[in-house]
């Protein structure tokens, strides 16, 4: 039984070890059993499932995990947690703590290694000074993953979600609605967290799609237009795209593709589509 997931027994682990959280690494440990019985529950990992835990912490999560799934490995980063996770997952014979940086791990050879090639699930209460190099790594990795169910900062849940035209719309909801289908799970006060961070949270799962949401002949080309058109933000698009390095299209070209995409010339990046960056990337390709 998962002993954790409360504050009595979080601060208990902590005294033992003398353990002192670290905020560089984002330490905000989860003590609220029903948050974590949602999450393991949306995330649909069952005892079919190879589970890699990102930031186990001191094991909150790690110890549910065990429990429903059949293989978990979780990777932390910081050296003072790795002999308070031996000591809280010593009862649990299907679980490896993996002592490193989640950006430096080679996902596809994780789950090639541990599970035979077959997909993965994700699960996290990530730290949140590194959520958006975490979520575009694991999606760009093209390692096999099934889902991804992750807490994160309600700010990084809304540009996610969000759609064109809206302030939050950019690079990052391009991406994860490209590679995925996103469910909000549940939102969650500070309070549930020791320590309560600054910010609110949001429980979100990813459902990585077989085939992306659309279909385009260059995919890189279609991620270094997204970049380059919110990377100005206030420019038009033909303005960001004829000045960005990583494309090489004169401000000509530029305007004959706007054109073929039905847009007006003075059209900006935030209001398009995913469908017509697909369709735009798409023209530019042809024009090499
Ligand atoms: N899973 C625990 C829980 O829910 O109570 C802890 C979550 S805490 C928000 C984030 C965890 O990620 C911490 O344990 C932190 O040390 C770890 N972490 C931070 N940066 C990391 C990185 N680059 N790679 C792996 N783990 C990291």
């Amino acid at each position: 039984m998962a002993e954790l997931g409360n504050p009595s027994s979080t601060l208990a682990v902590m005294k033992k070890h003398d353990f002192s959280v670290r905020k560089k690494y984002g330490q905000n440990f989860l003590i609220d059993d029903n948050i974590l019985k949602k999450i393991i529950s949306a995330s649909g990992v069952t005892k079919d499932d190879f589970v890699v835990e990102i930031g186990p912490g001191i094991g909150t999560m790690t110890q549910y995990l065990c429990e429903a799934a059949r293989e978990v490995a979780a990777v932390e980063i910081d050296d003072k947690l790795i002999p308070v996770l031996e000591d809280t997952l010593s009862s649990y014979d299907n679980v490896s703590v993996i002592h490193n940086d989640i950006l430096k791990v080679d996902i596809a050879e994780l789950a090639r290694e541990k599970n035979g090639g077959r997909p993965i699930r994700v699960v996290a209460n990530l730290p949140y000074y590194i959520t958006t190099p975490i979520i575009m790594g694991l999606l760009e990795s093209r390692a096999p993953i099934d889902s991804i169910t992750i807490m994160i900062q309600k700010e990084v849940a809304d540009r996610m979600r969000s759609d064109p035209g809206k302030k939050t719309y950019g690079s990052l909801s391009l991406a994860v609605q490209y590679f995925s289908d996103i469910k909000i799970v549940a939102e969650v006060p500070p309070k549930c967290f020791l320590p309560a961070p600054s910010v609110g949270s949001t429980v979100v799962h990813l459902d990585v799609r077989e085939k992306p949401a659309v279909e385009v002949k260059n995919e890189e080309l279609l991620f270094k237009l997204v970049r380059a058109s919110f990377n100005q933000r206030r420019k038009t698009l033909s303005n960001s795209l004829k000045n960005a390095p990583a494309l090489a299209y004169t401000r000509e070209q530029v305007l004959e593709a706007i054109e073929k995409l039905g847009e007006k010339p003075t059209v900006r990046g935030e209001e398009l589509s995913l469908e017509k960056f697909a369709r735009l990337a798409d023209i530019l390709d042809e024009m090499k």
